[in-house]
Order: C-alpha cells, then structure tokens, then sequence
C-alpha cells in the first residue's frame, strides 16, 4: 500500500543539488536581457517614437495612437532578433496569477507563404477570447468580449520564444476585468493627490510616485514527495498531516545555512530574474523548515507588482528544473509558520523626496508628519476594506487564525514616532512664523535614527520601519494589486479632502503651516484608534480593537462586504478607481472564488478520507483483530484478555475515529448539497464558511490521529516529517 509513499521518500533521499550554468556575465550586462526596456527601446525605434513614448511612459499619458505602430515595429524587431516567434498580451485576471494567449507572428502573405507581422493595433488592442474568466457578470458570455491593451509603463519581456506584453483588460463597455486596471487608475489618483500636497512644502513637485518592494515567502517540497500527495498537488495545501515531532521549535531554520539543492534553486531563479529585470536582491530562509524568503529592490507599484506576479511564474518553472515544487499557498501545513507576502509601501516624489521619511530640515519634517497622519486617517478611516483587500480563503489560515497578523488592523509607529505625535496632540511644537524654516514640530532625529529596526513590531499588520510602512498581511499566493490598490485610493482620497481644507484655510487668510499642523493634529487626534503598538496577538487586543471600533470581523465572505459600504463606493468614485457596478462585480468574483476553493478541498478531503485513509485504518484494525483472536485461541481466557487489553483499546479507538470521519464526510457532503443549491454568492460563500469548514477540521483530527495510530509501513501519504526535512 505505502510504497508510493517509500518510493517517493528514496527518490527524495537520494537527490543532489541540480547544478546551474553559471553564465559568464557578471549582473550588470546579464540585468534586462529579456526586457524590452529603455535602451533596448532607444537602439530600435525611431527617434522621434522613442521621444514620445517615453515623454508619455514618464507624464503618464497615452502613447499617441499614430505611434503605436512604430513602436510595435521595434518592439517585433527587438523580439525576433531574441528568437521569438510569438506573443502575447499577458493580463491579470480577477483570479489569482496572470493569464496569455499566444498567437504567432505570422500572417498570409497572399502568395501562399507567410509573413510575420505586428502592427500598433495587435500591441494596442487584442480581443481574447476570455469568456471564461470570471467578470462577476460585467460581461456575460453572449457578449464576451473584452480588450487587452498594452500598459506601457511595464515593458514587454520575452519568456521563451513568446513576447510578453503587460497589458490591461477590460470589457467593451470600459469596465476592468482584472487588477491591472484599477491599480493604475488608485496610483494616478495618489500621483495627483499626493502632488497637491507635496507642493505645499515644494511648488516644484510634479509627481508622486507610490513604491512596492514586496518579499515574497514559499515552501519548497522535493518533486516526487509532492506527487505522492493528492491534497498538495491538487489545493496546494496538506489538508491532513500530523505535525512532526520535530518542527520549528529550535528555530534553526531561520537564518540558518541555506541547503546545497535550496541554493542552487536560488541561484538559478536569481538568474532568470535578473535577464527579466527583476532586482531580486535578498534570500534567506524562514521560521519554518522548508521555508524561504525572495525580495528585490523596491520599485514603483505598477511594476514591482508585475514582477512579483512574473516571478511567481518563474519560481514554478526553475523549481521544476530543480526537481522541487514552490509553494505559494498560505497555508500548506498545519502547525508551523505559513507564508505571506510583505508589502513596503511608499510615496516619494519626482524630486526623489522619499514622503515617509524625517528630512533635515523642520519643514521636511513637517511634510513627513503630514504625510503619516493623513495615511493613518485613510487606514483608520477604511480599516475594513484595507482588510478586505488581503482577504481570501487562503489567507484566512493565516488571519485571524492561531497565527499572525490579527484580522484586525492596526498601526505600529513605534516609540519615537508616537512621541512626536503625541507632541503635536498636545501643543509642545513651537510654530515661529517669521521663518520659514523654523517649524518645529519635535523632530530633530536624522533619518537614520528613526530607522531603528530593534524595536520592530512583528505582530502588527502594518508597521512604520523609519521611511516606509510594511504592510504584512498580505498572502503568499495573491497578487499585491488588490491590496495596493485599495491602499492608495484611501490615502489619495484622503489627502485630497486635507488639501481642500488647507487650501480653503489659506484663501480665508491663515498661514499655510498653521493650517497644516492644525490639520494633521485633528488627523492625529481622530485617527488615534487605529495606532497600536503593543501585541497584535494578544486576546486583548481583540477586545481593545472591538472597544476602539476597528472592524473585526474574521469570515472572509463577510469581510468582503466592506467593499460595498458606503464609505468604500463613495471613496473609490471619487477617486475614479471603481465605479459601483465594477466593485458589485468584483465582489461576486470573490465570493465564488472562496466558494470554489473551499469546495475543491472538501471534495479532495472527503476523497481522501475514504479511499485512501479509512480503508488503511481497516486493514490495521484488522491485524490487530487478528492478533486478538490468535491470542484467544493460544492462551487461557483470563491470559488471553490481558494480553491482548493494549490492542482490543487501540482497535476500539480506530474503529471510534472512523466512524466519526464517515459520520462527518457524510454531513460534509450534506453540507456542500445544501450550499450549491444557494444562488446568490455572498450567501453561498458563508454557508461554505459557516457549515463545510467546520466538518474539515473535524475530519483532519480525526486522520490526524490515526496517522499516530496505524503501523507506519502501511501509511499512504507522505508524512510532515518526510515532506519538510529531506532535502
Ligand atoms: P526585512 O528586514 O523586513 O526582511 P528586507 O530587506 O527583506 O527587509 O526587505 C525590505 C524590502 O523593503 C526590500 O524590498 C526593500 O527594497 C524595500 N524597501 C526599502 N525601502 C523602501 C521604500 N522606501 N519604499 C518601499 N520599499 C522599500
Ligand atoms: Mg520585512
């Protein structure tokens, strides 16, 4: 029976590091070789189209329609000379990951032959035939068309022989259909935002640009272990497996040497990252065995969260040539550490002014206060969107759960910087108006000060670190889109209602800094329950937050509601972001999309269960049933009972265990009849919440504790002590 399992563990045991050609070029030449980027930009097009493509790449405006086949003229030229033969416009869907459709270049060339074409319309406009991908019935399938057109300020990448053009897709009435769209659309709103109050403090500004280094955590699991269990291969998590004896509690792993086979993995991802123009910089491993961390350099938003969403595609592709599978899930095993996905987010401006952080001089500082207070009254004010932004069924193993971050959200400043909030509450800061330069507002600490990385909150979803905010609750596998747009929208609503009070203040005569730290001491004040420095997992806490009224819901398909409050809708329209109908649209997305998941792993436990667990626990209940009566036959009965008591309580235990997982897969199943029958999603979504879940966890028990039970010989499935320590 289990020699699927020992064959998996031999093939296992036996691998050496995969090693990796190490190319002779050094990272500075081998950086972007796959990337249609400026340089390469600047060698193939046309003076004059370069000009212009770059003057709208920078002044976000679009590429002028006459232009467009010029560029694509370029852009075919640079691909074919790299060996493509095919493109294709590559868009985010409102599933997770990325999606293509490829077509090849070629075209008849009306004497019998073909050509290889690519006009401004196929780079500018496709038309896929996407009537499959969920548009929460914005575009129903009679009418299934939607476009795709490219986003120039991400460049095309070729990935094999196939040109990558990062497009935007939306339907044929200008709805979005994916997270591409409303990203650009929440960052131009936080540009434009963010500027009016930055010029404030410097006329000069003309842009505000938001920035993403995210660092993206996964498990590796060795090929062939992996195949040998259904539940990984098919939801992407264990849903059953005892915790290992050994797991992290020596907390070895972290920091600890990275394993030769692990490295060269690393190694080799680092490679194709760098020809893509991904500035993969820092790898380690994590608390969890087995688990590692993969972070670049910061980029602006748009493009740092393509290239996660790229890596994450090139992770899978090098982990098979290293015979390993990346797990991205949030959760793939119980008991230890799951994986998220760190977002730090800033705003900076064209002038290379970094808006989260203390400056030099009293009136930088003013400006960073500024720009704090007015991000804590956006994320106090929208605490459950923000929530509701990185909610998925994933991620809820994670949130909420025995494991960190809290579903709620909060804000850690720190020591420092509460001080000096806390200074502008209460009127400590002297204001001398004959000098422009001498406002004081308590922050005299240079910079590297502030960024003191000793006291960093671990346990706070969204921490301040000195010039930046880390946004942590975000999930492994989701696309960083959902959350930085919802992010920005908030702060750039925001800050447009304190710039109208500020200029509205100014016009009626008062001086500008007196009108900003009036403002930003209001925002401090009205925002003060969303400031949380102590531990975000305490049982106190939650009852702190539900005091302070933070949201704290903790069922994914009632989290998702936040994004149809009033305060929400009214937010992204004035924003421009989402219009009602697109967030109606979306939300329907999202709760079919946890009805389905959660669907596809009761399915694939029930499965399990009976055919692979219940019928192994049987043949063990049998053996020892064997041993009893053999025992009887052999001995006197008094003896006989004696020797035999140990097994007749094991059996008795076994047979306990599987009644209650056919008991409960049954119910489970009942469950499901019940739900699917429920038309509307979000209803659907929390019956699949209130009543499936549950029967899953009771069912894992159960296993869970046979596998403790059954000879080990016979057990099926790879084991957590397997799967997270061989190399
Ligand atoms: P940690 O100590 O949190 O693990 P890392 O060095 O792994 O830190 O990752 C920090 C990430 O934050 C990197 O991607 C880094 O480029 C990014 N980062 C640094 N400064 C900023 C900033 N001002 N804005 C956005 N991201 C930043
Ligand atoms: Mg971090």
């Amino acid at each position: 029976m289990s020699t699927l399992r020992f064959k998996a563990v031999e093939e296992a045991m036996g691998r050496k590091a995969v090693p990796v050609e190490v190319p002779e070029e050094r990272p500075e030449t081998l950086y972007g070789k796959k990337v249609f980027n400026r340089q390469k930009m600047f060698e193939y097009l046309p003076r004059e189209t370069f000009d212009v493509l770059v003057d709208s790449i920078d002044n976000r405006k679009p590429l002028p329609r006459e232009y467009a086949d010029s560029v694509a003229a370029g852009m075919k030229k640079w691909a074919i000379d790299n060996g493509a033969r095919h493109y294709t416009h590559w868009f985010q869907p409102l599933t997770d990951g990325t999606a293509e459709k490829h077509d090849s270049f070629i075209e008849h060339d009306g004497k019998g032959g073909v050509v290889e074409k690519f006009t401004g319309k196929m780079l500018v406009q496709q038309e896929p035939d996407a009537s499959s991908f969920p548009s929460g019935g914005i575009r129903n399938t009679f009418e299934a068309r939607g476009y795709s057109a490219w986003d120039i300020s991400s460049p095309a990448f070729l990935i094999g022989e196939t040109l990558c053009i990062p497009t935007i897709f939306i339907s044929y009435t200008g709805e979005s259909l994916d997270y591409k769209t409303p990203l650009l659309r929440a960052l131009n709103a936080v540009d434009k935002a963010g500027t009016r109050v930055a010029r404030f403090f410097d006329p000069e500004v003309k842009h505000v640009n938001a920035y993403l280094g995210w660092e993206q955590e996964y498990f590796l699991v060795d090929e062939a272990l992996y195949s040998a269990r259904p539940d990984l291969a098919l939801t992407g998590r264990t849903l059953m497996g005892h915790e290992s004896a050994k797991n992290q509690q020596l907390e070895d792993h972290y920091f600890g040497a990275i394993p030769s086979r692990v490295e060269a993995f690393m190694f080799d991802l680092e490679l194709e990252g760098h020809k893509l123009g991904i500035p993969v910089k820092t790898r380690h491993n994590e608390v969890a065995p087995n688990q590692f961390e993969l972070a670049p350099i910061f980029e602006e938003v748009n493009l740092a969260n393509d290239h996660n969403l790229l890596i994450m595609s090139v992770m899978r592709e090098v982990g098979k040539r290293h015979n390993f599978r990346v797990l991205l899930h949030e959760k793939p095993f119980a008991g230890i550490n799951g994986s998220g996905k760190h977002n730090n987010w800033s705003l900076g401006t064209d002038k290379g002014v970094l808006l989260f952080s203390p400056g030099k001089t009293q009136k930088d500082n003013l400006q960073f206060i500024t720009f704090v207070a007015n991000v804590m009254a956006a994320v106090h004010k929208h605490n459950a969107l923000i929530k509701a932004s990185i909610a998925s069924a994933t991620n809820s193993h994670r949130l909420g759960a025995n494991e960190a971050p809290p579903a709620i959200i909060s804000i850690f400043l720190g020591e420092q910087l509460s001080h000096i909030l806390q200074n502008i509450v209460d009127d400590k800061v002297n204001l001398e108006l004959s000098d422009k330069e001498s406002v004081t507002v308590g922050v005299n600490q240079t910079p590297e000060i502030l960024i003191d990385s000793t006291d960093r909150n671990r346990t706070s979803p969204f921490a301040f670190v000195g010039n930046r905010f880390e946004f942590r609750a975000m999930g492994s596998s989701t696309n960083c889109a959902a959350s930085m747009l919802a992010l920005n929208a908030a702060v750039a609503d925001q800050l447009n209602i304190f710039a109208d009070k500020i200029e509205e203040k100014v016009k009626t005569g008062e001086d500008l800094n007196v009108a900003i730290l009036d403002e930003v001491k209001s925002l401090i004040e009205k925002s003060k329950p969303i400031h949380f420095d102590g531990n975000g997992y305490s049982d106190e806490w939650k009852e702190e937050a539900a005091r302070r009224g933070l949201d704290c819901e903790t069922s994914a398909p009632k989290i998702f509601d936040a994004y149809l409050s009033d305060s929400s809708k009214e937010m992204f329209s004035r924003t421009g972001v989402l219009t009602e109908v697109e967030l109606e649209a979306r939300n329907e997305v999202k709760w079919e999309m946890y009805t389905k998941k959660i669907q596809i792993e009761a399915r694939v436990l029930g499965d399990l269960a009976i055919n692979h667990i219940l019928p192994v626990a049987k043949r063990y209940e049998l053996t020892l049933l064997d041993c009893v009566k053999k025992t009887t036959d052999l001995f006197p009965p008094e003896k006989a009972a004696e020797l035999s008591e140990d097994d007749m309580e094991t059996i008795e235990k076994i047979v306990g265990h599987i009644k209650v997982i056919k008991k409960e897969v049954n119910e489970m199943v009942n469950a499901r009849r019940i739900a699917n029958k429920i038309s509307n999603e979000r209803e659907k979504a929390i019956a699949y919440h209130d009543t499936v879940l549950p029967h899953m966890d009771t069912i894992r028990y159960h296993i869970d504790k046979l596998e403790l039970m059954v000879d080990n010989e016979i057990w099926p499935l790879p084991k957590y002590r397997e799967l997270l320590f061989i190399r």
